[in-house]
């Protein structure tokens, strides 16, 4: 069977429980929107669309308001697109409020950042918004790895070429993506014949984090790659356990999956069968 395109996604399912990743991945079962992906969704397009502004109307003295305005602009624009999607939510309009307010939050924060930056540069306004605009959205794929994945900016500065990810989430820990940014760098090495010089986050809660990257970085990623292609070359059910834990049910939420997989009926059916033994021991006994 030929290998399955894999993604840093796919990958790091497969790693949570790869019963999980049977479901999503191979029987294609339907999974639940949440407002974190919805929102995911919504915080990259305004990201994409505010690099699509045309830098010469920007004002050399106003265009920290100019941009500040972009932000707020598109996110009332996509958030009013995305109005189905985020009524099947079933969200009390509080919680709406709320994350509007919470994703206005962290744009104004994103703009603030990227005007000191523009400040921090010399020439007209216009050259310096352009010498700061990533390529955005870059799809990058190998045939020969069977993995793929989208490079949400890349960024050319000072003559280092940059690869991040932008996260709306609520942890600041860029050890838990290394494994993504290990792939973009394989991907990127692979297309360009050069490794990035830094691969990085943009927590948009907190902020910018980097790692250097380097050939042991690759490395990493091409055996985590190759080690899921062994892992996921049969189709089926029996080659993909059950990882039964705190992902399978949370306060606020449980695993898309979690009706079709019943992760804890053998437990349940166990203890019932122990419970009838000793029932039925205690009678013979009296
Ligand atoms: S419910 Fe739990 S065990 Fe079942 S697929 Fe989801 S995470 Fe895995």
């Amino acid at each position: 069977m030929a290998k399955r395109m894999q993604s840093a996604s796919s990958i790091k399912t497969y790693k949570q429980c790869p019963r999980k990743y049977y479901y999503q991945y191979i029987q294609r079962l339907p999974t639940q929107p949440s407002i974190h992906l919805v929102r995911g969704s919504i915080t990259h397009k305004v990201l994409e669309g505010f690099f699509e502004i045309n830098p010469d109307q920007l004002d050399q003295t106003n265009y920290s308001r100019q941009l500040k305005e972009t932000v707020q602009t598109l996110l009332i624009k996509y958030w009013k697109e995305s109005a189905r999607l985020l009524s099947a939510l079933d969200l009390s309009d509080n919680d709406k409020i709320k994350y509007f307010e919470e994703t206005m939050l962290m744009l104004l924060k994103w703009a603030d950042d990227f005007v000191s930056k523009l400040g921090k540069l010399s020439g007209s306004i216009a050259e310096r918004f352009q010498s700061l605009t990533p390529i955005r959205e870059a799809h990058y794929r190998s045939d020969i790895l069977s993995v793929q994945g989208f490079i949400d900016a890349i960024q050319h500065e000072n003559g280092e070429v940059r690869l991040m990810d932008y996260k709306t989430s609520n942890t600041f820990d860029i050890e838990e993506h290394k494994l993504q940014l290990a792939i973009y760098s394989m991907l990127y090495f692979e297309r360009h014949k050069r490794l990035p010089d830094k691969v990085g986050i943009y927590f948009l809660k907190m902020g910018e984090q980097w790692i250097n990257c380097d050939p042991e970085l690759v490395e990493m990623a091409r055996k985590e790659v190759e080690e899921i292609h062994k892992k996921t070359i049969n189709d089926h059910v029996d080659f993909y356990p059950k990882s039964p834990g705190p992902l399978c049910k949370f306060s606020t939420g449980k695993c898309d999956f979690y009706e079709t997989c019943k992760p804890f009926q053998q437990e349940i059916k166990l203890m019932f069968e122990n419970d009838r033994k000793e029932l039925k021991e205690e009678v013979l006994a009296n």
